[in-house]
């Protein structure tokens, strides 16, 4: 199997009008990866009756499949809005936390109870969304360059997601009580498990960052592309830089990361409307 970069020109697709001429080379078919070589360009893929020509256009997304960026844009819509959730969350719990403190009995423990859920789900939709978005494209199966950074992002995806799991019946029964060797238990495995996760979170952070690298070659936006560079390492120093002094960073950061995607997911949106990705300006907005 050779490996091709989005750098390598693809085999070379003479203009329409050759309908005698084969495929040349090894090229999967855009929608079910049905490789396509030897077959006539003005041919059908003989697996779902897509026409040759169309997995021959090339490496920018406006010449994907649909099916593949309706599932990608799906993915970075349950990402950003999840993100957005997860902030409201984040700031009504700090909220909820303060007037518990204030207040002598706490609140009721049902009502922990549901934040604890509410919380696990908004996660699980951002997971969720990440695998979407790292949807394998059927037109470059075996051949494509960003299959580690993919990877990475899908195998933090899965930690997390399992840490998920594991944490969300932990936090109730830690809610509930229990006996003092129990208790104890329980918070270690929560602990545990809380470190995992976030490992897996900062592993996920590069993955994703390599992973929207080659997705902005596809549109091509090269202001993407370089916000990708500067972000990989801004991001995570203005988090923690900005923990320290000011507290905000990370805020700061996820916002700045924030609109790094819904960039590429208005590019996503111009395809599917224009078949053209959007004209946007060199700053974000
Ligand atoms: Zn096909």
């Amino acid at each position: 199997m050779s490996q091709t970069s989005i750098g390598a020109t693809p085999p070379a697709v003479p203009s329409s009008g050759a309908s005698s001429l084969l495929v040349d080379g090894d090229r999967n078919c855009v929608k079910c990866s049905y490789n396509i070589r030897g077959l006539p360009i003005a041919g059908k893929c003989p697996e779902c009756g897509t026409d040759v020509a169309m997995s021959l256009k090339g490496v920018l997304l406006q010449y994907a499949s649909p099916e593949y960026l309706a599932t990608i844009r799906s993915g970075l819509g349950l990402v950003l809005n999840g993100i957005l959730l997860y902030i409201v969350y984040f700031l009504l719990s700090i909220v909820i936390g303060l007037v518990v403190g204030a207040t002598a009995g706490g609140l009721p423990r049902g009502f922990m109870l549901l934040l604890a859920v509410l919380g696990t789900a908004v996660q699980g939709m951002i997971l969720f969304g990440y695998w979407k978005y790292t949807q394998p494209d059927p037109g470059f199966i075996g051949r494509e360059m960003p299959d580690t950074a993919r990877k990475i992002v899908r195998i933090a995806v899965i930690i997390q997601g399992a840490a998920a799991v594991i944490a969300l019946p932990a936090q109730l029964g830690a809610n509930f009580g229990g006996a003092g060797g129990l208790a104890a238990a329980i918070g270690v495995l929560i602990m545990i498990v809380g470190f995992v996760s976030f490992a897996a979170w900062i592993m996920g952070f590069f993955g994703i960052m390599r992973y929207t690298d080659w997705m902005a070659r596809r549109i091509p936006d090269q202001f993407v592309i370089a916000r990708v560079k500067l972000y990989i390492w801004l991001l995570p120093v203005i988090a923690v830089v900005g923990l320290v002094v000011f507290g905000l960073g990370p805020l700061i950061a996820l916002v700045m990361y924030w609109n790094l995607l819904d960039r590429m997911r208005k590019h996503l949106k111009a395809i599917h409307v224009s078949g053209q990705p959007a004209e946007l300006p060199r700053r974000l907005a």
